[in-house]
């Protein structure tokens, strides 16, 4: 069978894309290698998608919106795509038993935090361990947090937390920030006290984090910091190894793409975590979805589909 869309990812972009596609009539298949959700599946508590006051679970989210594209007749298999050939008209996908086809093809693979790797990261995950100050930020109202990190990203994550914190802390490996002169002006003016020079070795804690060991990385000393939270700052890793050498990326390997989210190759989408753009959030990766599927349409229109 001849698809007029694969969606590669079965997060809030990639089910968005699959609704809008079926819902025009478009014959939509979904790809997803773990469960439906993507990322929001790693969070107890969403509160800032609208139209849920209260809140809602990831997981839950996420199986909402993928029982929102069945319903209007897409097609949902979980399987890993392995590889892809998308310069053609007709493009191919291959999962590891089955090869499909398809006109046009959303790329909705997402990206995942960065991880320190150090000890007691995972156990404390959801537990004191964050990785989105704009996501869970509120969770720590009025309490002792820190972020661990020094780009544009980590100092914008502690100028938030720093409105809604009691007190906060920048861990930063050196003694200089990487981000931009503009967000260090910004910071300088504010409460963050800055950490310098110091290096997360172990997080600390039984049930939930009570704190951090540092290193300093100058003396080698050692010392904790007893913390509530701290938000884990130093970069995301887009899932696009796959496509590398077909869609243009740029150099962290996000897809180069803008809202149409239309790529380099015709027929092809990035939509969601994975393209380049400013804030990467349920809202924007489910609004690119919404894009993805309308240029979609307009692209099989343009080639007389
Ligand atoms: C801990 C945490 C908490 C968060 N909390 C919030 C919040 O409160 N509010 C908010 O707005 N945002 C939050 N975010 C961010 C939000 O979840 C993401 O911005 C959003 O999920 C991005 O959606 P996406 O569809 O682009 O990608 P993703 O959600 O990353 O989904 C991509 C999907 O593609 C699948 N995939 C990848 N490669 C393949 C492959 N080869 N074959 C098949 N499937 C593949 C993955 O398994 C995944 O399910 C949070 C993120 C994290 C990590």
């Amino acid at each position: 069978m001849l698809y007029d869309m694969i969606v590669i990812g079965g997060g809030p972009a990639g089910y968005t894309a699959a609704l809008y596609a079926a819902r025009s009539g478009l014959s939509v298949l979904v790809l997803e290698k773990l469960s439906a959700g993507g990322q929001m599946t790693n969070t107890e508590q969403i509160d800032n998608y609208p139209g849920f006051p209260e809140g809602i679970g990831g997981f839950e989210l996420g199986e909402r919106m993928q029982k929102g594209a069945l319903r209007f007749g897409a097609e949902n298999q979980f399987s890993e795509v392995k590889s892809v050939e998308l310069s053609g008209q007709v493009k191919i996908v291959r999962t590891r038993k089955k090869e499909f086809q398809a006109r046009t093809v959303v790329l909705a693979a997402g990206a995942y935090p960065r991880k320190t790797g150090v000890e007691g990261e995972d156990r404390f995950a959801g537990r004191g361990v964050a990785y989105c100050a704009a996501c869970d930020g509120m969770f720590y109202k009025d309490k002792t947090v820190a972020v661990y990190g020094g780009g544009n990203s980590a100092v914008e994550d502690a100028l938030l937390l720093s409105r809604i914190c009691k007190k906060v802390y920048l861990i930063h490996r050196r003694d200089t920030l990487r981000a931009t002169k503009v967000y260090q002006d910004a910071l300088f003016g504010s409460s963050v006290e800055l950490v310098w020079n110091s290096r997360v070795t172990a997080f600390l804690g039984d049930k939930h984090l009570s704190g951090v060991e540092i290193e300093d990385t100058k003396t080698g000393e050692k010392r904790e910091l007893s913390l509530d939270g701290i938000f884990v700052s130093i970069g995301r890793i887009p899932d696009t190894g796959l496509f590398e050498g077909q869609v243009d990326m740029d150099e962290a390997g996000y897809l180069i793409a803008d809202e149409t989210t239309r790529t380099n190759l015709p027929g092809v989408f990035a939509a969601g975590d994975v393209r380049t753009k400013q804030l990467r959030q349920v809202i924007t990766a489910a609004a690119d979805g919404a894009a993805a599927a309308w240029n979609a349409e307009q692209y099989l229109a343009e080639e007389g589909c």
